[in-house]
């Protein structure tokens, strides 16, 4: 039986249909040989080839080993979506509003080796990587044009994704997301009403519940949110409320970093080798402690096509209930 649920934020309506079929054609999933090198020759994010990928935004080095000798770094898109450096002009046509590209494309290199891939890197190295976001935002926001900067990381090529190299990007623009905005809307009205967080109140729900959560540390959870859009949904957040994600602190990063890999051991354990997105929802970067607003990452594995009604109608149809994906992720079966 097929029933609806509103996700408390965003007002939106999903319909979770256990009956609906996910597709006859087989789940998609990222073929990648058994014996992927930990460096390759060909990669242009591979250690050798540093000069080909432009100038570096950011680095962390370590004493060189074996010819490697960076941890971290950050490069301009070579094929930018937005520049910084163009002059930003606004103009309207009629109706229609146009802005000039201004804004920054840059590429986090998430670590030197080819194969380290989400369920197989080091806590230790992910703890690195969002230093580095962390490290980009508090830079990017000194450019009082952007307003936002959006994190995200793409797996496969399902997901839009080219080098299997382990990357994510970040692109910094002069106006909010749609989803973030509508976040942000959504969350300032629950405070107007409650005078509490939304984020908040879900995180001690499901705290409580149990029933969708799939890992927990001192300062995170990860789990499956109640109104999930696509099957095995899953979003890790602060336990405690945070609105920005560069006011982390040590502790933070380091507790993110653990349950970070540990959600994507459990993902790949019952979807091994999938597709996926995964997107950062922060507080706007010119804006600091938002009673209302909660910093959160959103994981989408993509196991099949996305239907036209999704794309047009943000009318979504998720097979799997977010408690059976859950449930699943904890190494329970039903
Ligand atoms: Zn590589
Ligand atoms: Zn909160
Ligand atoms: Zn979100």
């Amino acid at each position: 039986m097929s029933e609806f649920r509103k996700d408390p934020v965003q007002n939106r309506w999903v319909i979770i249909d256990p009956d609906y079929p996910i597709d006859d054609r087989g789940l998609y999933t990222v073929d990648l040989p058994d014996d992927l090198p930990a460096l390759d020759p060909d990669c242009p994010f591979c250690p050798g080839r540093e000069a080909l990928v432009g100038p570096e935004l950011l680095r962390y080095n370590f004493i060189p080993k074996d010819g490697v000798d960076w941890d971290i770094r950050v490069v301009p898109n070579r094929v930018p979506v937005l520049r910084v450096e163009t002059q930003i002009e606004k103009e309207a046509d009629g109706i229609y509003d146009w802005m000039s590209g201004v804004g920054a494309d840059e590429i986090l290199i998430e670590s030197p080796y080819h194969n380290d891939l989400p369920h197989r890197i080091q806590p230790n190295r992910v703890e690195q990587v969002f230093w580095a976001i962390h490290d980009r935002i508090l830079d990017l926001r000194k450019d009082t044009r952007l307003n936002y900067l959006f994190y995200f990381k793409n797996f496969g090529h399902q997901a839009g994704d080219v080098v299997v190299h382990p990357h994510s990007r970040m692109i910094g623009t002069p106006f909010i997301p749609a989803t973030v905005e509508e976040e942000l809307l959504g969350g300032e009205e629950y405070f107007d009403l409650k005078e509490r967080c939304v984020f908040c109140d879900m995180v001690k729900q499901e705290m409580k519940a149990g029933l969708r959560m799939v890992a927990e540390n001192e300062y995170f959870i990860s789990f499956c949110p109640y109104a999930s859009r696509y099957p095995f949904e899953t979003w890790i957040i602060p336990t405690g409320h945070l609105s920005h994600f560069e006011a982390s602190s040590k502790n933070h990063l380091y507790n993110l970093a653990e349950i970070y890999t540990e959600t994507f051991k459990k993902l790949h354990k019952v979807l091994e080798n999938v597709p996926f997105a995964m997107v950062m929802h922060n507080g706007p970067l010119q804006e600091e402690d938002l009673p209302y607003f909660h910093w959160h990452l959103e994981i989408y594995p993509i196991l099949t096509c996305c239907p036209g009604q999704a794309m047009g109608g943000q009318i979504y149809t998720n097979p799997v209930a977010p408690e059976q994906a859950a449930a699943a992720l904890r190494g329970e079966s039903e």
